[in-house]
């Protein structure tokens, strides 16, 4: 049926772009339209990760699996240096990799250029600057609509050597981290917050210091970007007939606001509904519902543990190895089961909000956070991130 008619996707992100590489596979027509004039315009050759330790599933097995080629940079991490709040340092190591490191933004060896590539080699259309309206669609793959975290994030060229870098401490990015990564004398350092939005410069600051505190480095040709992340529990993902993939459906890992295994795996799972005529909402739950609602649970012991948890989970995780460690903070037990109930209960948020989803559950979000005026930083289901480059 779809061979006549082209699936259309809204969103030229990893969730949108793996759903139409998957559809083109399988000599399905594929319409993708992006609202920027390229893929990756909200970010800036950042390094982010694809993280390897929620699932059981190697993240390289799994892009193979999908059939997609791993033609950009795909950096294994082993090792890495945590610090507590006291900066007191944790090296932590692992024998499979706990991540691997890629670049997201429109440039070379990005994610997004390595998967627009693909796109384009199966013959896909890409119609850009086209803002689409859900109703216009097959899949929605627009990203996040509301600033449940909030990130500062910084690029630049530097003296120091490779490095991987997390520093844990509620004061300096509440309910979030802040990251130093280094790879080749290119550096990513960011700060992600989950409340007191206003201040997230001050924040950044902060964590800057606190770094540079650790080990003095130079920052040349620095590039700076805001940008927010949603997550909620769903009840169903399709609106209107639509798959809702990646982070339009509020698909990612609450603990650590890691969104492109999410992502990838939902436009994948929209994709194979369409294939194999099943429903999509059975498999994105059977793939990632349950991960997600373990994610929940996490994401409440780490702001509830405060610093001195935070303390106790860095220097347990140099303790043995680092994957299997975060592997076993993904895994469903009991106990996890018995407290998700009362964590969805205490955080639920009563009123309205503006995720796309609508029959879903939202979190209440602390006090000083706002939804709607954040300085800088625009949330409304029709507008995505807006990237602030200095
Ligand atoms: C600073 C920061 C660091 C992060 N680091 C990590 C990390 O290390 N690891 C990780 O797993 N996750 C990370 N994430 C989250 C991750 O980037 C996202 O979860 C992931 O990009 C989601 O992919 P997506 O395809 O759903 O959405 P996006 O990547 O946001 O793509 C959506 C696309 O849709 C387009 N669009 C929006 N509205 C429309 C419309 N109406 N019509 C057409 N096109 C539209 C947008 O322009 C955009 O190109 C990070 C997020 C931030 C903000």
């Amino acid at each position: 049926m779809h061979k006549n008619s082209p699936i259309k996707i809204a969103g030229a992100g990893p969730s949108g772009l793996s759903a139409a590489i998957c559809l083109a596979k399988a000599g399905v027509a594929v319409e993708v339209f992006e609202a920027r004039q390229a893929v990756g315009e909200r970010f800036i050759g950042d390094f982010q990760v694809i993280e390897n330790a929620s699932f059981l599933e190697d993240a390289s097995d799994m892009l193979e699996r999908m059939g997609l080629k791993k033609n950009f940079f795909f950096h294994p991490g082993h090792q890495a240096v945590f610090y507590d709040h006291r900066l007191r340092a944790q090296r932590v190591h692992s024998k499979r990799p706990f991540s691997y490191f890629i670049k997201r933004g429109p440039g070379k060896d990005s994610l997004d250029s390595g998967l627009l590539a693909q796109a384009l080699d199966l013959g896909i259309t890409i119609h850009y600057g086209k803002r689409v309206k859900k109703e216009a669609v097959d899949i929605i793959a627009t990203g996040p609509a509301v600033a449940d975290g909030l990130a500062k994030e910084m690029t630049f060229q530097t003296d120091l050597p490779d490095t991987i870098s997390v520093l844990f401490d509620m004061n300096v990015s509440p309910g979030g981290y802040s990251y130093l990564f280094v790879l080749d004398g290119r550096a990513t350092f960011g700060c992600a917050i989950t409340r007191d939005f206003d201040a997230i410069k001050t924040y950044f600051d902060l964590a800057l210091a606190r770094f540079q505190k650790i080990a003095p480095f130079s920052i040349e040709t620095p590039q700076i970007a805001f940008s927010y992340m949603n997550f909620c529990l769903k009840r169903s993902a399709v609106i209107q007939n639509k798959s809702v993939v990646g982070e339009a459906g509020g698909f990612q890992d609450y603990l650590f606001g890691l969104g492109i295994r999410y992502a990838m795996k939902t436009g994948y799972a929209a994709a194979q509904s369409i294939l194999m005529g099943v429903s999509y909402d059975v498999l994105w739950k059977e793939e990632i519902g349950e991960k997600q609602e373990v994610s929940l649970v996490n994401r409440f012991l780490y702001e509830r543990g405060g610093n001195l948890g935070l303390a106790s989970f860095v220097k347990r995780a140099g303790r043995s190895d680092l994957q299997h460690y975060l592997e076993k903070w993904h895994s469903q037990t009991f106990w996890k089961r018995l407290l998700l109930p009362w964590i969805k209960k205490s955080w639920k948020k009563e009123s309205t909000c503006f995720h796309r989803i609508a029959d879903h559950w939202c979190r209440e979000k602390p006090a000083s956070s706002s939804e709607i005026s954040l300085g800088e930083v625009k949330t409304n289901p029709d507008s995505d991130n807006k990237v602030i480059k200095k």
